[in-house]
């Protein structure tokens, strides 16, 4: 099997798991027009700016049995697997192409965790070393590495991440019953933060990634997890990947998670991260979980200000953020802009950057509830 027939078999593998792709709902989307750029993504960077990233896994074999996953051992497919002088050659051939800008790379777990941390720092280091590759690389941190090689990798790439997969270790053995939440995942998760904090120059970011209704975890869950990472273990952001069925997996008959599920989990975890939110405030049912229905903003906002509503010339920072349609950008502008002077219309604000339409029933503008016209559709 040549590089590029593995790349067909590898590169679709890591749908699995998100990671910079542009958009939040659904699956990767992906250029399909010709065999070289199959697997290329079009993704965000950690400082906004997109390129098209090759997502790969350097293997599909594994020794594990994690309940999901189409990669189990033992599950009848068709398995590939590159060694990492194959691989960086590879992706040093769409990048002279100009097809492929970055790399993310990942790999199932064949001879134990550290023994594929390995190749995965080789390949990294191949890249860098050997062909001077400057470029974005995203390395997964696999469960049970080994701190000296988490060092490693994070001197190699700008963005590594551990697959925590789920909120907790009794929901963790739901999915994967041979992995230590606590010891082979969250531990390095801690490592990563204490190891940037004392680093030299460049610091990689860092990120995790939930399966989504597999476990039957709430909302909850999983922002409280979230929550404490951003916290503790400083990670950019949490992705969340919903879960859906493998045949001839022991979790073939569980229902697929909504995407609208997925989205909601997006959304509030914004607010967690970027709106000084905490967990608690986020408008939970009482199973736990988000309304599909509603952006959390909104149900927070119909909730708590529509009696109540934030006089835009006076509220702080927080009570700013708590308005919808008001992000974090919107509301540096509005606080520069009101020191020179009272916000008295919605077009002040709309020059702002704020949207107006979802922001008015929930402000004040100099005493007055603002004049707006109400939504055809609810939100
Ligand atoms: S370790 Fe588990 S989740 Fe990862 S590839 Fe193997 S079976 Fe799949």
């Amino acid at each position: 099997m040549d590089a590029l027939e593995k790349l067909k078999l590898l590169g679709p593998a890591t749908c699995f798991e998100p990671a910079e792709e542009v958009g939040n709902i659904g699956r990767a989307s992906s250029h399909s027009d010709d065999d070289d750029n199959a697997f290329i993504h079009n993704a965000v960077m950690p400082g906004g700016k997109r390129i098209a990233l090759l997502k790969t896994l350097l293997t599909s074999a594994c020794e594990r049995d994690c309940t999901y996953c189409p990669f189990r051992q033992g599950r009848d497919f068709r398995r590939a697997a590159f060694s990492p002088d194959e691989l960086a050659a590879l992706f040093m051939r769409l990048h002279k192409k100009g097809t492929a800008e970055g790399i993310f790379l990942s790999s199932a777990i064949a001879g134990g965790g550290p023994r594929v941390e390995d190749r995965l720092i080789a390949t990294a280091e191949i890249l860098r070393r050997r062909y001077e590759f400057q470029g974005y690389i995203h390395l997964k941190i696999m469960p049970g590495a080994e701190r000296e090689q988490v060092v490693a990798a994070m001197r190699l790439a700008n963005r590594v991440s551990v697959n925590l997969e789920a909120p907790n270790a009794k929901r963790l053995a739901r999915l994967a019953p041979h992995k230590d939440f606590d010891e082979e995942l969250l531990r390095r998760l801690r490592w990563i933060e204490e190891i940037r904090q004392e680093m030299p120059g460049r610091r990689p970011s860092s990120t995790t990634q939930f399966v989504v209704g597999g476990a039957d975890e709430s909302d909850v869950e999983i922002l409280t997890t979230t929550e404490y990472l951003n916290r503790q273990a400083g990670i950019a952001r949490a992705y969340f990947s919903r879960f859906s069925p493998i045949p001839d997996t022991p979790l073939e008959e569980h229902p697929p998670t909504p995407p609208m599920r997925e989205h909601r989990l997006y959304q509030a975890s914004f607010l967690l991260r970027d709106y000084e939110f905490i967990t608690e405030e986020l408008p939970f049912d009482a199973s736990g979980n988000l309304p599909l229905e509603s952006d959390p903003k909104l149900a927070w906002a119909r909730a708590h200000l529509s009696d109540t509503p934030i006089e835009v010339n006076t509220a702080d920072r927080r009570d700013l953020l708590r308005v919808p349609g008001i992000g974090p950008v919107g509301v540096d502008r509005l606080l520069q802009e009101r020191r020179r002077g009272h916000l008295r219309e919605l077009t002040d604000l709309n020059k702002l950057g704020v949207v107006t339409n979802r922001a008015a029933p929930f402000i004040l503008l100099d005493g007055r509830r603002p004049v707006h016209q109400l939504p055809l559709w609810p939100v």
